[in-house]
């Protein structure tokens, strides 16, 4: 359930990228969500930001650069949806501007970048980074997260996930099926299961002849926790036949599994028929929309709680031994990090 805002404040929101998720950002915001105006926005694309004001009637500017938009004074808050490499830029322009601000994922693609946004932000010394990772205000993930913390299951063992797409744009690459695709996975086990990450193995097996020469799809990773617990994941992003998002956690006990969104299943012909959502923006609707609900909310009484700029820095580096595997192809062990004090409560309560 999206939580509206009850008071009459209106927070006045800037978004960087009109790609495909700004555009869905700004199109909730407009359409469905409350409290909110976008009064800004901004894109490499000169063309494509205007063309949005338009579409989505916005009484908003579109400025000729993130940085502008970020010092603009009617902007109180900004969100992020430029392509990976040019986050982390706009992230330290909004801390020193004192903004709240609300990164697509990945916080940044290097693990220097999130180092010097953790240091900015602590030099700052509040919280203004919520990095997306909207798998948290998953109802689905938050029931399986409650399970595993009820200890129903017993020790939890071993998870497996899935995490397909029908099919990855033309540019795609097989770090990028790490660093875009799996770096999910890597927040979501760290939180679902409360531990660390000691080691991965990446394996390329046969290749589909779906895809272009520079991408390795299928891949697989193997990852191990701090307790011996082993995850694999298959990612798949040129899997024809739909998006499927798949999580299964085995415990001594019983087993705990993600559900698909629900469809209405058909019956013809001695068959049973069960659509499969095509894309992400339909399988994560509401957690989308909860998400930035309640970042709207959190940033209209100061205080945001969401996905922290610590996650963000830990799926960056896992991410990076993920990448350092796929590369030797051999399993490689990764040094547990320590969590500022600055972040704890993040790595306690969540
Ligand atoms: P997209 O469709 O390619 O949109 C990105 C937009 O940003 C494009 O219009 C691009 O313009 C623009 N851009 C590039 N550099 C810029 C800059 N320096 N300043 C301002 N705008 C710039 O990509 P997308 O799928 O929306 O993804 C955007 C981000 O969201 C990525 O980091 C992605 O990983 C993340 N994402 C998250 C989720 C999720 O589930 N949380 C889902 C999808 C995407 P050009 O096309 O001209 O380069």
């Amino acid at each position: 359930m999206v939580k509206t805002v009850s008071s009459n404040k209106i927070l006045k929101l800037g978004i960087i990228g009109t790609g495909a998720i700004g555009q869905d950002h700004i199109k909730r915001c407009a359409d469905f969500l409350s409290g909110v105006e976008v009064v800004a926005v901004s894109d490499m694309n000169k063309e494509s930001a205007q063309h949005v004001i338009e579409t989505y009637g916005l009484n908003a500017k579109a400025y000729e650069s993130g940085k502008d938009l970020i010092q603009a004074k009617e902007v109180d808050a900004i969100i992020i949806a430029s392509s990976g490499k040019t986050h982390a830029e706009y992230v330290l322009s909004g801390i020193q501007a004192g903004k709240f601000i609300f990164c697509e994922k990945p916080l940044a693609t290097t693990i220097e970048e999130c180092k010097a946004i953790l240091e900015a932000e602590q030099r700052y010394g509040k919280r203004l980074v919520q990095v997306g990772f909207m798998r948290f205000y998953d109802r689905r993930y938050q029931e399986l997260k409650n399970i595993v913390q009820s200890k129903k299951l017993g020790p939890i063992l071993m998870a497996h996930a899935v995490h397909r797409n029908q099919k990855s744009p033309k540019d795609f690459t097989s770090e990028m099926v790490i660093t875009d695709t799996l770096i999910h996975e890597l927040d979501i086990f760290r939180w679902l299961l409360n531990e660390e990450f000691v080691s991965v193995t990446m394996i390329s097996p046969r290749k589909t002849s779906k895809v272009e020469q520079q991408l390795q799809d299928p891949q697989l990773a193997l990852l191990t926790t701090q307790s011996g617990i082993e995850i694999d994941v298959e990612l798949f992003v040129n899997c024809q036949y739909g998006y499927d998002i798949r999580c299964e956690i085995v415990g001594e006990e019983g087993v705990a599994s993600l559900p698909a969104p629900a469809a209405v299943p058909m019956c013809l012909g001695e068959k049973r028929y069960e659509r499969i959502w095509a894309n992400w923006q339909d399988w994560f609707l509401e957690a989308y929309n909860i998400e930035i609900q309640e970042f709207i909310n959190e940033c209209l009484v100061g205080e945001l709680k969401g996905p922290d700029a610590w996650r963000g820095y830990m799926a960056t580096y896992v991410a990076e031994f993920c990448l350092q595997s796929q590369k030797k192809g051999v399993e490689i062990a990764m040094p547990v990090s320590k969590c500022p004090d600055f972040y704890q409560y993040d790595c306690k309560s969540h």
